[in-house]
């Protein structure tokens, strides 16, 4: 098969953890007779000092020629303070409402060698941890207007918050959807005590809960859910949200799975064309210094390969290639939690991970 793949290698160590990802990739190839083709696109921190423009249209089409877009991160202090519209984060925005990707998926998996990095205490880890977010991508208060103005002397900031019933409608069948798949359970969140958008949000899922008989709908708060997801995520199925719960909510669940640096997330809409990243941002702390985990990434080009591609072979290939690196030992800083385990960078994490691709 060949596929064309557009490529950001972004920020921080955005570049340092695609390279990885491609060197896996490039295996996979190999070895199934495939062959990637890949697409440079400038977007982020590096997009505004090259081009003056975090995300230029010429950039974005290439996104929108490929067949799907692997992200590394964007971001960082050296464009903290560039003005809103301008901001690296701005391309991410674009780019995800560009490609019409609103569902954000993300697994919160523990793998079992990485158990003792998992903060929550042995006998909740042993419960069990995996669940997956199915997170709104392209509406809510992040895509609402934002305006600061002066009033009665001071300033005042207003971010507007708002959702239609056919927004709120696709993103619920792809949780139900999602369940279906699982084991058939879920968890609506939303904060229906105080915000209207989250009063539609509850009334949809309740509507849609009649086409899908098989799936246990449950509804839970998201101040609830947030304290639920630490004191016992084996109660999770899948958890579908809107955008800002969703962000907040999915950072919490991959830190209970050891490391940040671990979690692959795939964005995808009406087409197979999505769009797959870590879900950590650029860790400028340690960018440059060969530290980062690439493993979110390389997981991250396996879901692009199960979804977009339909390459389910490869994809497990690539998840049975970390396990097996998991297993002889090899462990990047942020997850090295026993002194029998080999401590290595991002490089070579890259190519234990690569060697093991069958
Ligand atoms: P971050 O995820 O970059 O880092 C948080 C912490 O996790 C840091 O200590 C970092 O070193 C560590 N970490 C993250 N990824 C790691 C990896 N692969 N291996 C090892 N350790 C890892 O979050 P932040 O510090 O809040 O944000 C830094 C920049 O990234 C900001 O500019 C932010 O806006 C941006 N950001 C971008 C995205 C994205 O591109 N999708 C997402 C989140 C944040």
């Amino acid at each position: 098969m060949e596929k064309k793949i557009a490529l950001i290698r972004g920020d921080g160590i955005g570049p340092e953890i695609i390279v990885q990802a491609v060197k896996v990739l490039d295996q996979v190839a190999r070895v199934y007779g495939h062959s990637f083709s890949y697409t440079d696109v400038d977007m982020g921190g590096n997009a505004i000092d090259k081009w003056g423009d975090p995300l230029p249209q010429a950039e974005l089409e290439k996104c929108l020629a490929s067949d799907s877009v692997l992200l590394g991160a964007v971001g960082g202090p050296k464009w903290n303070d560039v003005p809103g519209p301008m901001r690296p984060e701005k391309g991410l925005l674009r780019l995800r409402a560009a490609m019409e990707v609103y569902s954000n998926n993300r697994p919160a998996k523990i793998w079992p060698q990485l158990a003792s990095a998992s903060p929550l205490k042995p006998e909740l880890v042993e419960k069990g941890i995996d669940f997956i977010i199915v997170r709104e991508l392209t509406g809510g208060i992040y895509f609402g207007s934002h305006s600061t103005r002066q009033e009665g002397g001071q300033a005042v900031a207003e971010d507007i918050l708002t959702y239609s019933a056919e927004e709120i409608r696709r993103i619920g069948r792809i949780g139900f959807e999602t369940a279906r798949k699982r084991k058939g359970r879920l968890c609506s969140v939303e904060k229906s005590n105080v915000l209207d958008s989250s009063r539609l949000w509850k009334k949809v899922m309740h509507e849609l809960a009649g086409e899908y008989p098989d799936v246990v709908l449950s509804d839970m708060l998201v101040d609830n859910c947030a304290m639920q997801i630490v004191r016992d995520p084996s109660q999770f199925d899948v958890i579908v949200t809107e955008n800002m719960f969703g962000d907040i909510l999915s950072d919490e669940a991959s830190m209970i799975t050891g490391s940040i640096g671990t979690i692959p997330s795939s964005s995808l809409g009406a087409t197979t064309r999505g769009l797959y990243e870590p879900i950590h941002g650029s860790a400028p702390d340690i960018a440059g210094q060969d530290a980062a985990n690439p493993i979110g990434t390389i997981l991250a080009a396996g879901m692009m390969l199960r979804f977009s591609f339909d390459m389910e072979r490869e994809a497990d290939a690539i998840e049975q290639a970390v396990s097996d690196t998991l297993d002889a030992g090899f462990r990047t800083a942020d997850i090295l939690s026993s002194t029998d385990c080999v401590k290595v960078g991002c490089t070579r994490m890259g190519e234990e991970i690569a060697n093991r691709i069958q």
